[in-house]
This record gives C-alpha cells, sequence and structure tokens, in this order.
C-alpha cells in the first residue's frame, strides 16, 4: 500500500502516523521526494482502513497494491481448489451440473425431477426450501418439509444436495444437506459468513445483486477466515440499465474471477438471464468462459411451478443441454491455467 502525503506535512503527525501503521505490525518505507513524501506499506495490509487513512489531515491520497483478500487470492494459493462432496469435485478441471427446481413443491415433483436429472448428467440435485422472495405474499418454500423431501431426493438417487440457508436458526436442519447455499440476497450477511466459517462444510456463495467482484471476493473471505475454505463461487448476474433479462449475466466475471482467486467459480444462467429460452446459449456461453459448472433449475411443468417458472427448463431441454455442453467443454477456455 502507498500512502502519498500532502506538500510540507506537519512532522510531529507524521511521526504519529508512521508509528500507528507499525503498531499493526508494518514496515514503512518513507520517501521525501522535493514537494511530496510517500510512506511504501509492507506487510499484512488487509488489516489497514483504507478510507481511514484517506481522511487524517495531512494524506493525500492513498493506493492499495495488494488485493484485500488473502485466503481468496490466487497468489497466495497459485493452484486451483477443488470443492470435494463425496467422490464429486467442484473446481479443480472438473465440471459439474447442479440442476433441480427453483423451489421443492412436493414429494413426486422433486424425486421425478431429481431421477431426470440425474439420468441426464446432474451430479449434484438443487431445491429451495427457505425462499427469499421478493413478495411476502408469493410462495416462501415449504421450510423445513421441503427440506426433508429434498433428503429423500438424495437417499434415493444418491445425489448430493445443496439448498439455500437463509439465517443461522435454521442452521441445525442443515445436517443432511451436503452444500450450503447463500443466495444473492445474503452476500454481504456478514453474521451470517462468520457463523459459515466456523462450519466444515461447502458454501456456495452467490453474487450479490449488486456487488463488485471485489465485494463478492470480500464475502468469500469472511467465510475462509473462519477456517472454512470449501467456498464455490456462483455468478448469477447482477443488476444493470437492461430491463429485457432479469438481470445481466456477467460471463466476463468467470475469467476474472479464476485469475483473481483459486476458488471454483459456477454460473447460474437460470436467474442470469430469468428466461428459459436463453438459458442454453447462456449454459454454453459459461462453459465456454472457463466456467466450473452450472447451476440450472429444471422444472417437469415450469407454467405451474411455484416459483421461477418463467426461467426454469424442462427435463428435456435440460437433457440437451447437458449434451451440448459437454460438446464445448474440451475447447473451452481455462482461466487460471492459460494465465500462468
Ligand atoms: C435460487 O437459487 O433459487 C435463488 C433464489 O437465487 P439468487 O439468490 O441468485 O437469487
Ligand atoms: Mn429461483
Amino acid at each position: 500500500m502507498i500512502v502519498l502525503l500532502k506538500e510540507n506535512p506537519n512532522e510531529k503527525q507524521m511521526e504519529n502516523l508512521k508509528q500507528w501503521l507499525q503498531s499493526m505490525g508494518l514496515d514503512v518505507h518513507m520517501s521525501k521526494g522535493a514537494n511530496h513524501t510517500v510512506l511504501g506499506l509492507v506487510g499484512d495490509t488487509s488489516v489497514v482502513d483504507i478510507d481511514l487513512i484517506r481522511a487524517l489531515d495531512i494524506v493525500e491520497d492513498v493506493k492499495r497494491i495488494q488485493e484485500p483478500y488473502k485466503n481468496a487470492n490466487r497468489k497466495f494459493h497459485p493452484q486451483d481448489t477443488a470443492v470435494e462432496i463425496g467422490p464429486i469435485k467442484v473446481g479443480g478441471g472438473a465440471f459439474q451440473f447442479i440442476a433441480g427446481p427453483c423451489s421443492v413443491e412436493s414429494r413426486e415433483q422433486i424425486l421425478a425431477i431429481a431421477r431426470s436429472v440425474k439420468q441426464s448428467g446432474a451430479s449434484i440435485l438443487r431445491g429451495g426450501a427457505f425462499k427469499p422472495r421478493t413478495s411476502p405474499y408469493s410462495f416462501q418454500g415449504l421450510g423445513n418439509e421441503g427440506l426433508q423431501l429434498l433428503i429423500e431426493a438424495k437417499k434415493e438417487t444418491g445425489l448430493p444436495i445443496i439448498t439455500e440457508i437463509m439465517n443461522m436458526s435454521q442452521l441445525p436442519l442443515f445436517e443432511d444437506v451436503d452444500i450450503i447455499q447463500v443466495g444473492a440476497r445474503n452476500m454481504q450477511n456478514f453474521e451470517l459468513l462468520k457463523e459459515l466459517g466456523r462450519l466444515s462444510k461447502p458454501v456456495l456463495l452467490k453474487r450479490g445483486l449488486s456487488s463488485t467482484l471485489q465485494e463478492f471476493l470480500m464475502s468469500a473471505e469472511y467465510i475462509m477466515a473462519g477456517g472454512n475454505g470449501q467456498v464455490i463461487l456462483c455468478e448469477r448476474g447482477i443488476r444493470t440499465f437492461e430491463t429485457y433479462t432479469r438481470n445481466t449475466l456477467d460471463l466476463s466475471a468467470v475469467p476474472v474471477l479464476k485469475s483473481l482467486t483459486h476458488l471454483p467459480v459456477v454460473v447460474d444462467p437460470s436467474h442470469g438471464v430469468g428466461i428459459s429460452k436463453y438459458v442454453l446459449p447462456m449454459a454454453l456461453g459459461s462453459a465456454a468462459v472457463g466456467a466450473d459448472g452450472l447451476m440450472i433449475e429444471v422444472h417437469n411443468d415450469p407454467p405451474h411451478a411455484l416459483s421461477d417458472g418463467q426461467q426454469s427448463i424442462t427435463p428435456a431441454a435440460f437433457d440437451e443441454l447437458v449434451q451440448k455442453v459437454n460438446r464445448i467443454l474440451p475447447v473451452a477456455y481455462r482461466a487460471g491455467k492459460a494465465e500462468k
């Protein structure tokens, strides 16, 4: 980190600043030019509050040279991380299809979808039990009953399951859940992230609706700083001025994230576009730009789905999607590796 001081800084204030920075365990290298003095900070600058330093009387500007995330940073961990769910690896060269309905609606529904997506090549089953809906009058999910049905589908098909947690009071119900999903709306629920950091269970973290990639990585850092390194990042589209699609699916996030972090990155084109007919092209694009997997909403009767029917694809369409994506994979760009 570089701190540029204003012209003719007060000696006493300068000394105080230096001592304060040293008290944080940093080495401070001072170079005095004709007009300006520059402080070069060496050490773990992730502990430094950059805005606080910028606000000081004698400071003109501050620049971060190193990213504020450590655990998630590829610089400190050049090898790809593979998050392992039994024999299934997310990241590290493998590609996984996570599929299932937006919400678990009934035993028949989740079992039928689970069987068919497994048959088509999905290796992880998704299904929401606690749903973060925009309207309090919309279907809120079956709650614990939905979770139990998802666990039943896991037992029958052998597919590991992923479902969203909304708050920590629900955690005791998640014992048999293989991957805990943190939804876009909770990406910056730091208390929740800290708690999940104490677990030794994989967490799939979705990008917030209006979050920068740095904010996204800082949220992953919250989980990792607590000791849980099993984090999967999920790009699911961000809010822009465009209203035709539900969100704008930021596919550039994939190679950028893969370059900045060693964590696996999967893409959810279903929420990314919000229109079922565009899920296939965006899934192909996601695979081509180097994603480690896809999360796809599949429903056996989309027009009657209790949530997100407009973006859900049928089991037959999912089958076609898997086949087409598998044809793209051998020529897909591989960010982390290609750059080294
Ligand atoms: C979901 O996966 O069903 C969901 C609610 O996703 P997001 O948090 O990305 O909106
Ligand atoms: Mn959904």
